[in-house]
């Protein structure tokens, strides 16, 4: 008996290799299935979320992990660009149908400085950087960018990870202390040596990003800018749309489209920025990274866009037609971490989308994630307000009763690699530029009209 017809749109392509196997990876595996791909994970936690969607391989397993796939994806980006290029080379030698997104988007999100870097060489503003390979250049930079500077290193960090913030002279050694073994690859942060990045300490008033999917035949299709708020330095609380800020639809999605260009890119990306104010006094981007995956800020898009970023995704990838990236209802995504709340107690909610990641409970693990998009957007306010009552781990949450009026810090998000040094209490005073015209808006109908038409 033929299977051909099961699969009418894609013959060739079956299944669908994914680097990961993570939430991402399973959420990927969910869009997937309806379109008639089946999903292998390389992934050597065996029972990870993906797992329960398809064949998980050990990283032992790569060839057997390769010969299982028609073309390969992946849901982590910290993947060993060995193996990307492998199944690079695989796809252009014609025995694979392709690895996407590029090696080289990979290479470049690996590491802040090249991404940085990319960015101003395509005109897209950043907070002003330099590179720091040893004390001096520390000094240096401290002394060209102005304190406060936040010390980075440029491969490995992940949510706030790895970062140290220099207020004052004297931090500066302790500083060099903490992150000098990035630049040569030894100890714990990083494998792959590479200079720290120092960057100019941005008051912002608002964390930003915009998720857009390109296809093989370099459509660009845009979501809508969302808003973002951390916790600890994870993500909390995503906001979709970003109330207020289609005056910057056009600056944000011109900047991920060229950047998706000039990479050849095929997939989803997410770009975080930071919105913070120009010479003139208007509201203005800054570039701080950009994700070459599907995004924690995107997964609003499952019930609140006409086609998810993970069936976009998965479009892109075996070269379908990308679906209409359009909110289709404001919506609001907490992550559930480390506790799961009781599920009756959120599905009492109405307009409550309940996603298990079927993961153990672990202090600050993210576990799950709920969408809140009740028919009535005059209800998402006081949804917010019952969900975060239900979670065990507030996220803070409880202290920002309205959704627009609280506006993330760069001290929020901030956390330093020394826990116990009394960098925190000084990132509490910094003063954060706080626009006042956007924290009294309130989500309305408007929300919706307001967005740019794509
Ligand atoms: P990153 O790992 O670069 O995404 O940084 C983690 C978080 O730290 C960001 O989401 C911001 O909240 C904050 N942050 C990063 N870089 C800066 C900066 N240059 N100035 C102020 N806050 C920053």
């Amino acid at each position: 008996m033929t299977t051909a017809n099961a699969y009418p749109v894609t013959q060739t392509i079956r299944t669908i290799g994914i680097l990961g196997g993570g939430q991402l990876g399973m959420m990927l595996a969910e869009a997937a299935m309806p379109l008639g791909y089946q999903c292998v994970f390389l992934e050597d936690s065996a029972d990870c979320p993906a797992s329960l969607y398809g064949r998980v391989f050990h990283s032992d397993q790569l060839e057997d992990f390769i010969a299982a796939a028609d073309v390969f994806t992946l849901e982590f980006e910290n993947t060993p660009t060995a193996t990307v290029e492998q199944l690079t080379d695989l796809s252009k030698s014609g025995s694979k149908q392709g690895m996407f997104p590029p090696l080289i988007a990979l290479d470049i999100a690996q590491d802040r400085l090249k991404e940085k870097q990319m960015f101003n060489s395509l005109e897209i503003a950043t907070v002003p950087f330099m590179a720091v390979n040893s004390e001096a250049d520390l000094q240096q930079a401290c002394h060209e960018l102005g304190l406060p500077i936040v010390l980075k290193t440029s491969r490995g960090g992940y949510d706030g990870k790895g970062q140290f913030v220099i207020r004052q002279d004297s931090d500066i050694k302790a500083a060099w202390q903490n992150l000098k073994d990035a630049v040569t690859g030894k100890g714990s942060l990083t494998p792959t040596p590479a200079p720290l990045i120092a960057e100019g300490f941005i008051n912002f008033s608002r964390e930003l990003s915009i998720i857009a999917a390109r296809a093989q035949n370099g459509q660009v299709r845009c979501y809508d800018l969302v808003e973002n708020h951390h916790h600890n330095g994870i993500l909390a609380k995503t906001q979709a749309p970003a109330v207020g800020t289609s005056h910057l639809f056009k600056q944000a999605t011109d900047a991920i489209t060229k950047i998706m260009n000039h990479l050849d890119y095929v997939g989803v990306m997410a770009l975080e920025l930071f919105v913070t104010k120009d010479a003139r006094g208007h509201d203005t981007l800054l570039a701080n990274e950009i994700a070459p995956r599907v995004h924690n800020s995107g997964h609003w898009s499952i019930e609140g866009a006409v086609t998810s970023q993970f069936e976009n995704h998965i479009r892109a990838v075996v070269n379908l037609p990308l679906g209409d990236t359009d909110n289709v209802h404001p919506a609001i995504m907490l992550n559930i971490l480390g506790q799961y709340p009781d599920i009756s107690d959120v599905l009492n909610i109405d307009g409550a989308h309940y996603h298990s990641y079927h993961k153990a409970e672990r202090d600050d693990r993210k576990i799950a994630h709920i969408t809140l998009m009740p028919n009535d957007v005059a209800d998402l306010e006081p949804a917010l307000a019952k969900l975060v009552a239900t979670l065990p781990n507030k996220m803070g949450l409880e202290k920002k009763p309205s959704a627009i009026d609280s506006q993330p810090k760069a001290a929020d998000s901030l956390i330093t690699t020394d826990n116990n040094n009394d960098n925190d209490n000084i990132l509490e005073s910094i003063e954060v530029h706080i626009d006042d015209s956007q924290t009294t808006q309130a989500i309305d109908a408007k929300a919706k009209t307001e967005k740019v038409k794509k």
